[in-house]
């Protein structure tokens, strides 16, 4: 056989096999019927998705945000929509001591929990990196740290229950990008500190699975606003990514990718760097 007929046999079973592999199981809905989950930065865009997925599935549901006004309107939302159970409770996950606190309130008010899935992020700048050592610190709090802390607290409920922690992540985790440093580092942060947990707790066998979802660019108002006048590149819809999330998380998948771009990109990373950098570079619009 000559060596593009092979090359070419070995890049369709590659292919076909990364299909299979994505196409993935698929979960049963009806095994979250009364399941027990917190889902934060519930109010709006992915988790107030999530929030609405879960309800539908006749999920119990603690939420949490800051702003109480909005949580309340997801509240009877997810209550119409055929949620067992829906409360919230608002938190500022800027402040250390709420992390722990909405997990111990939500597990008091669910008498335990099955899914912890941690979602929320503090705004920042779409910019080039302004030197603001503080911003980064405040947004690892609220990003990273606030992620550690409830996963924490959680874990021995979790281990009871045989429950999952689901952390939405993102592509920016995986790849460097320009404009959104503070970001792009606590993603890295979660990415880093959520795998290594994930040997941990399979090495001790842990009876507590741990999914990390990468995102690709989702249709939300935050990030539709961000990235105007930046670059211009395809957004797919919140709900679907939310849909994506529950079900990585039920079949307690180790990572998840959504939209498939992202397993590429991430599969892809290393091969050729310096084109990769090009590429990176010249798809956004920059004038100083
Ligand atoms: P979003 O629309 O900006 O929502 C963020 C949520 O976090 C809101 O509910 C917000 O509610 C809450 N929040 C903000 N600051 C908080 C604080 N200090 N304490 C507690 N809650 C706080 O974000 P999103 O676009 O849906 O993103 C959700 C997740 O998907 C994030 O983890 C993000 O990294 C990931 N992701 C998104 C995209 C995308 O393109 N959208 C791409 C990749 C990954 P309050 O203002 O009421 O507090």
């Amino acid at each position: 056989m000559k060596f593009y007929t092979k090359f070419f046999l070995f890049c369709s079973i590659s292919v076909a096999f990364i299909a299979f592999l994505w196409r993935g199981p698929s979960f049963n809905e009806e095994s979250l019927k009364g399941a027990r989950v917190l889902v934060t930065g519930a109010s709006t865009g992915i988790g107030e998705q999530l929030s609405y997925h879960y309800a539908r599935l006749g999920a119990q549901l603690v939420i949490t945000a800051r702003r109480a006004n909005v949580l309340e309107q997801v509240v009877n939302k997810c209550l119409e929509l055929g949620a067992q159970k829906a409360l919230f409770i608002p938190a500022d996950m800027a402040n250390p001591s709420d992390a722990e606190m909405v997990v111990q309130n939500a597990i008091e008010k669910l008498g335990g929990l099955d899914f912890l899935v941690l979602n929320h992020i503090g705004p920042g700048p779409y910019e080039m990196w302004d030197g603001d050592v503080e911003h980064i610190r405040w947004l690892l709090q609220v990003n990273f740290l606030s992620y550690v802390q409830m996963a924490k607290k959680a874990l021995p409920t979790l281990e009871k229950s045989e429950g999952s922690i689901v952390v939405v992540s993102s592509l920016l985790g995986k790849m460097c990008t320009p404009f959104t440093l503070p970001y792009t580092a606590t993603k890295f942060a979660l990415n880093g500190f959520f795998g290594s947990l994930q040997h941990e707790l399979a090495m001790q066998g842990s009876n507590v699975s741990v999914t990390i979802c990468i995102l690709g660019l989702i249709d939300t108002e935050t990030a539709m606003e961000k990235i105007k006048g930046y670059i211009n590149m395809t957004a797919y819809p919140s709900h679907e990514a939310a849909w994506h999330i529950i079900e990585a998380g039920a079949l307690r998948q180790s990572e998840s990718f959504y939209p498939l771009y992202t397993y590429y990109a991430t599969l892809f990373r290393d091969w050729f760097p310096y084109y990769r950098d090009l590429a990176i570079r010249n798809s956004y619009t920059y004038n100083p």
